[in-house]
């Protein structure tokens, strides 16, 4: 399963967070326990910057990083040692594939070693062999719905997705954007796709996402009630659309032209980008993340129960919505943030 925290915890002997970073959602980090008179990276500082840092980077282009170097204790000639250590770390960066803009190197500090932000922290062992990093995110989050327009009203997949996320986006100290577009860029992106139509089996088989930032929308709108379950086993959770049965008696649940469509999809691109944030499945049908519709769908329940939970008002459970906070806070989307970045397999 995907990391929750930026953190994990078996590089804490080299990797903490800094100064007035949370504990659970921290921006600013300190790559710790660098042999002294070395620049060389340990394995725990390549495995968060890889994991972590260049994903963060990579992911949005206006967020910055400050590095300031460290290099004390007894008969340390501190300024070179301390820049080639953030030299390191810029470098293992760019190897990645990050550009040259993101990069803030601070003046090196001349003696004191204790940095501003934790007046009051002496350095611990191994601490005055380090680099600071501080990870700068931008106040705006940038929510972009390409191709969002295949929806009828697709005003309300904005409102829906807006009701969902804005106040979680606030708690996190960001203003949320979203943006309808198809050559947009997003901090987090979800892609309209028709998905199929037609001779698609219908009900209980439907993939209406596929957990890396698609949303089928044809799919949504072929949904249709009264067929018997045709799933390979009970516990079948993805299934190739080309090996389903069709399953015939069914009626549509939804017209594409109705407003109620356009909140069922709304809720089907909260549960999406609940996927790119990293968030599983959850039970409750009034949960953004509940995959309680499959079984509900297989269930083959009435027109009216299916209108009602899909296109009914959903919720994030609390743990969940402390997740999404902690992402928005920290630019870290364990499942990827979209499809710039496939992580998983489709959920
Ligand atoms: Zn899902």
């Amino acid at each position: 399963m995907a990391a929750t925290t930026t953190i994990d915890p078996k590089w804490r002997n080299s990797v903490r967070p800094l100064g007035n970073s949370t504990e659970e959602c921290p921006t600013d980090y300190l790559l710790s326990n660098f042999d002294a008179q070395s620049a060389d990276l340990k394995r725990e500082h390549e495995l968060f910057i890889e994991q972590v840092l260049a994903k963060i980077l990579r992911n949005n282009e206006e967020v910055r990083l400050h590095l300031t170097g460290r290099a004390g204790g007894p008969g340390a000639n501190g300024g070179t040692l301390a820049e080639r250590r953030v030299d390191s770390v810029v470098r293992l960066l760019r190897g990645l594939g990050i550009p040259p803009e993101p990069f803030i190197v601070s003046e090196l500090p001349r003696r004191p070693l204790q940095p501003q932000s934790e007046p009051s922290a002496k350095p611990g062992p191994g601490e005055e062999q380090a680099v600071e990093l501080r990870v700068l995110i931008p106040p705006r989050l940038r929510v972009v719905l390409k191709d969002a327009d295949r929806v009828r009203n697709y005003a309300l997949v904005i409102d829906v997705i807006r009701d969902a996320l804005s106040p979680l986006a606030k708690r996190a100290g960001r203003e949320l954007r979203i943006v309808q577009g198809h050559h947009e860029y997003g901090e987090l992106e979800l892609v309209f796709e028709a998905g199929d139509r037609g001779t698609r089996p219908p009900n209980e088989t439907m993939i209406f996402g596929n957990g890396d930032g698609s949303v089928f929308v044809a799919t949504c709108e072929e949904l249709r009630v009264g067929g018997g379950p045709r799933l390979p086993s009970p516990t079948a959770h993805y299934i190739d659309p080309a090996k389903v049965d069709y399953v015939s008696a069914v009626v549509r649940v939804f017209d594409p032209d109705e407003p109620e469509f356009a909140k069922f999809v709304g809720n089907i691109a909260v549960h999406e980008i609940g996927h790119l944030i990293g968030l599983e499945h959850s039970t409750g049908l009034d949960s953004f993340m509940t995959e309680t519709v499959r079984q509900l769908l297989s269930q083959g329940r009435s027109k009216t129960d299916m209108r009602r939970v899909l296109a009914g008002s959903m919720s994030f459970r609390s743990d969940h919505a402390r997740r999404i906070v902690c992402a928005m806070r920290t630019g870290f989307y364990p499942g990827g943030a979209s499809v710039k970045d496939h992580g998983e397999a489709p959920r």
